[in-house]
C-alpha cells in the first residue's frame, strides 16, 4: 500500500485536489482510501455528492470501543473511494492534535489496513503547528507528500514549514513527490513558486488553473475531474496522478531543503535567495530539562500537592480535572497520609469522602472538558458541598480547558455555593509542595478580613500534616490547649473546613505547630492578619513550654492555674529517675530538620551527659531555625561522612540521627522521629533514649 499525504495551507484547495486526485486514481484501478484530518471535516464532500459524514471522533465521543466497527465511519464515495473524516473540535476548545493521534489509532484498530486499499491518502491541514498535525508526516504513515500551495507569500510559509515536518522526522529520505500550485491569480505568481521550489530543493508537478469550473462543480457536491474531465483543471489533475503513479513504481522523491527566516524574506521581497546557514532539522529535539535518573527527586505533581491540601477541608468538595488514574493515585496518597490520623484516633469524626474525578478521557481531551467538568461539579452539588475547588491536572491544562468559566458559571446557577480553581496545570515541572503552596496561597487569600476574634479561641496553624501524627501528640495538645479552656476556631490546615478558615481571624491568638514550616506560614498568616495578632509557636520541652504558659496567658487574658508547677515537678522527677543512665554518657546528635532542639540539649546536660557533637545535615545560609540559645554548638553541613569521621574520633555512646546515617554506621544509634509538643511526648522519647543507652551498655 501506498500512503501519501496531501498538505498545504488553510483554504488553499488541498480537499479539493485531494478528491480529484482520489477519483482519478480510482478510475486509473487503484483501490483508493481518502482519510480527512481536518477538524473541519470537508474533505470527502466531493466524493458523497456534497453531503457530510460521521466523523470517527464524534463515533469515538458516541459508540463504546467494543462496538466500534470501521463500515460505520467509512462512505464508499464516486469511483469506489473509501471515505473517512476524522472530525476534530469546534474552534478554540479541546485539542485538535490530540484528536489526529486519537483518530489514526482508532482507524487502525478498527482494521483499515485490511480493508484491501492500494492507495491511502491523508487531507492535512499543514498551517497548524503542533505535534498532532504532524501525525501524518511520519514516516510510518507518509511513503509520499504531495505540498498544494499558491504563489502568496503565506502559503509559501506554510509550505515551508511542512518541509521542516519532513525534514525532522526523515533528515535524509526523499518523500516529497512535489508542489502543486493551485493558482490564485497574483501576478508573478508561477516565478514566485518556481523559485521557492528550486530553493527548496523540489519541483512544481502541476499548475491547476483558477478556474470557476471549480465552484460549479463544488455546487453539484461533486469533483471536476468527474463532471468536466475534459476541462484544464482536469487536465492538470492528470498531471499531478501521472507523477504520483510514477513514484509508486519507483520514480525518485525529493528531500526538501525548507528555507531559513533570512532566505524567507528574500523569497517574500523578490531578491535572490541567499545560500542558508541553518539547517532545521539539526534543530536537537527536546531531552527535558532535568536528568531521566533525577526523577525520584519530585514529590509527585503539583496537582497532588493541592488535592492533599485541599481535601483536608471537610466541607469542600475536591474535583480533579483530568484522568481517573491520576486521581486514584493522588486519592490513595491521600489516604496514606491521613488514614492513621482517623484510625489513631487523632480526629475523631471519619474521614471525609470530597475526592471527585472528571473522568477525563480520550473525547474529553480532545472536544474539551468544560462539559465533564460542569457534570462533576454538579454531581457535588447535588451531594450537598456547597464548597467545591477544582484542581487542574497536565491534560486539562494541556487542552487549555477554561475552567475559571466553568466556575464562575457554577456559581451564577447555584448562588449558595462558592467555586475555587487551582491552575495546577502550569506547574508541570513543580512538584507536590508547589500545589500546597498555590492552596495556602488561595486560602489565605480567602480570609474574611472583618471576623472580629472570639475570645477562648485558637487557630493552630501549619500543622502541615506532620507533627500530629500520633494520638499522644495530639492528645497533649489538647491538654495544653484545655488549661486556657480554648476552643479550636480554626486548624490551617488539616481536619477543617472552607468555612473556618475564611472565619479564621475568629480565632483569639495563633499557634504554629510545625517549626519546619512555621516561618512560611507565619509570613503569609500576618499579611492577612496584620502584626498586631499575637503568633505563639508550639514548645516542646520544660523551659520553652513555660513560656509558652506566660505567653498564652498574657494574649488570652486567661490564667494557666498551677499547671506550671505541675510540669516543673513532672520534668525534673523524670531528670532525677534517669541521671544515673545518662551520667557521663556521650551523646552526638544530627538532624536535618530545622526544628529547635534547644530543649534536648539542656535535658542532656541536666541529666549529667555530655553532647559532644550537634549537627545540622544543611548549610547554614538554609534558613536554619535549630535551636535558639545553643546556636553556638551547632555545625553545618553535617552529613554521613563527617558522621562516620566523628565515630572514628569523638566514639559517641550513643548517636541521636533523623535522617542521615552511614551505611553500616558501627556505634549505637537512635533515630528522633517527629517528637511532639509540651512536656509528655518529649519525656516518652527521653525515656527510649535511655533504653538505647542501657543496651549499648551491654553490648
Ligand atoms: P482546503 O481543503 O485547503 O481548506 P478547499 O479544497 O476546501 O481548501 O478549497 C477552498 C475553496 O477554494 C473551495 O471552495 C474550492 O472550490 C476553491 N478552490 C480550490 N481550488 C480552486 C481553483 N483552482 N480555482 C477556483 N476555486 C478553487
Ligand atoms: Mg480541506
Amino acid at each position: 500500500m501506498f500512503q501519501l499525504a496531501v498538505y498545504g495551507k488553510g483554504g488553499i484547495g488541498k480537499s479539493t485536489m485531494s478528491a480529484n486526485i482520489s477519483l482519478m486514481l480510482a478510475q486509473r484501478g487503484h483501490r483508493v482510501m481518502q482519510i480527512g484530518c481536518d477538524p473541519k471535516h470537508d474533505s470527502t464532500r466531493l466524493l458523497i455528492g456534497g453531503g457530510s459524514q460521521r466523523t470517527v471522533l464524534d463515533y469515538v465521543r458516541e459508540v463504546p470501543e467494543r462496538d466500534r466497527r470501521l463500515e460505520d465511519v467509512m462512505v464508499t464515495g464516486s469511483g469506489g473511494v473509501m471515505c473517512i473524516e476524522s472530525g476534530g473540535p469546534e474552534p478554540g476548545i479541546g485539542c485538535a492534535g490530540r484528536g489526529i493521534l486519537t483518530a489514526f489509532d482508532t482507524i487502525r484498530h478498527l482494521g483499515a489496513d485490511g480493508s484491501g486499499a492500494d492507495v491511502r491518502l491523508y487531507d492535512v491541514l499543514g498551517d497548524v503547528v503542533c505535534g498532532g498535525f504532524a501525525v501524518p508526516l511520519r514516516e510510518e504513515n507518509a511513503d509520499g507528500v504531495v505540498i498544494v500551495t499558491s504563489g502568496e507569500f503565506m502559503s509559501l510559509y506554510a509550505a515551508n514549514n511542512i518541509m521542516k515536518g519532513i525534514r525532522r522526522f526523515t533528515p535524509d529520505r526523499p518523500r516529497l513527490i512535489g508542489i502543486v500550485l493551485n493558482s490564485r491569480g497574483v501576478e508573478g505568481e508561477e516565478a514566485a513558486v518556481r523559485r521557492f521550489a528550486e530553493a527548496t530543493g523540489t519541483r512544481i508537478i502541476a499548475v491547476v488553473p483558477r478556474d470557476r469550473l471549480f465552484a460549479s462543480a463544488e455546487a453539484a457536491g461533486h469533483t471536476v475531474c468527474e463532471m468536466f474531465p475534459d476541462s484544464e483543471a482536469a487536465s492538470a489533475v492528470r498531471g499531478i496522478v501521472d507523477r504520483i503513479e510514477e513514484v509508486m513504481s519507483g520514480a525518485a522523491m525529493d528531500v526538501p531543503r525548507p528555507l531559513d527566516d533570512d532566505q524567507m524574506s528574500d523569497l517574500a521581497a523578490g531578491r535572490e535567495i541567499r545560500p542558508g546557514n541553518r539547517v532545521p532539522a539539526d534543530v536537537p529535539l527536546c531531552t527535558g530539562c532535568e536528568a531521566h535518573t533525577g526523577w525520584r527527586q519530585k514529590y509527585s505533581c503539583a496537582s497532588c500537592g493541592a488535592v492533599m491540601a485541599l481535601a483536608r477541608l471537610r466541607d469542600t468538595a475536591v474535583v480533579v480535572h483530568g484522568p481517573r488514574s491520576c486521581a486514584y493515585l493522588m486519592d490513595s496518597a491521600y489516604l496514606s497520609t491521613v488514614a492513621d490520623l482517623y484510625t489513631g484516633g487523632v480526629y475523631d469524626d471519619p474521614m471525609p469522602d470530597n475526592i471527585y474525578c472528571t473522568s477525563m478521557d480520550d473525547s474529553s481531551a480532545i472536544f474539551g472538558g468544560a462539559g465533564c467538568l460542569a457534570d462533576t461539579m454538579d454531581d457535588a452539588y447535588g451531594d450537598g458541598f456547597r464548597e467545591v475547588a477544582v484542581v487542574t491536572t497536565c491534560v486539562s491544562g494541556m487542552i487549555g480547558d477554561d475552567c475559571d468559566a466553568v466556575a464562575r458559571d457554577f456559581e451564577a446557577a447555584h448562588p449558595d455555593a462558592r467555586a475555587t480553581v487551582v491552575h495546577t496545570d502550569g506547574v508541570i515541572n513543580g512538584d507536590y509542595f508547589d500545589g500546597m503552596d498555590a492552596v495556602m496561597g488561595i486560602l489565605i487569600g480567602s480570609v474574611d478580613p472583618s471576623a472580629a476574634p472570639v475570645p477562648g479561641t485558637v487557630n493552630l496553624v501549619g500543622s502541615s500534616f506532620f507533627d500530629l501524627q500520633s494520638p499522644e501528640a495530639a492528645a497533649e495538645l489538647g491538654r495544653m490547649l484545655s488549661v486556657f479552656g480554648l476552643r479550636v476556631n480554626c486548624r490551617l490546615l488539616d481536619d477543617t473546613t472552607m468555612g473556618s478558615v475564611r472565619s479564621f481571624l475568629g480565632g483569639s491568638v495563633d499557634v504554629l505547630l510545625n517549626e519546619e514550616r512555621a516561618a512560611d506560614f507565619e509570613e503569609e498568616v500576618m499579611a492577612v492578619t496584620g502584626a498586631s495578632r499575637r503568633v505563639m509557636r508550639l514548645p516542646t520541652g520544660l523551659d520553652e513550654y513555660v513560656g509558652w504558659l506566660r505567653g498564652m496567658s498574657e494574649v488570652t487574658g486567661l490564667p494557666s492555674g498551677d499547671e506550671e508547677s505541675r510540669a516543673r515537678s513532672r520534668w525534673e522527677g523524670f531528670v532525677s529517675d534517669h541521671r544515673e543512665t545518662f551520667l557521663g554518657k556521650r551523646v552526638s546528635l544530627s538532624t536535618v530538620i530545622p526544628r529547635n532542639m534547644d530543649w534536648m540539649v539542656d535535658m542532656l546536660s541536666d541529666l549529667g551527659a555530655e553532647v559532644v557533637r550537634f549537627g545540622f545535615t544543611k548549610g547554614a545560609d538554609e534558613r536554619c531555625g535549630v535551636t535558639a540559645r545553643h546556636r553556638d554548638m551547632l555545625i553545618y553541613d553535617y552529613g554521613k561522612r563527617e558522621i562516620s569521621a566523628d565515630w572514628e574520633t569523638l566514639h559517641p555512646d550513643l548517636l541521636l540521627y533523623d535522617v542521615d546515617i552511614p551505611d553500616r554506621y558501627p556505634g549505637n544509634s537512635l533515630r528522633m522521629s517527629r517528637i511532639g509538643p509540651g512536656i509528655e511526648p518529649p519525656l516518652r522519647f527521653m525515656e527510649s533514649v535511655a533504653d538505647a543507652l542501657s543496651r549499648g551498655c551491654g553490648e
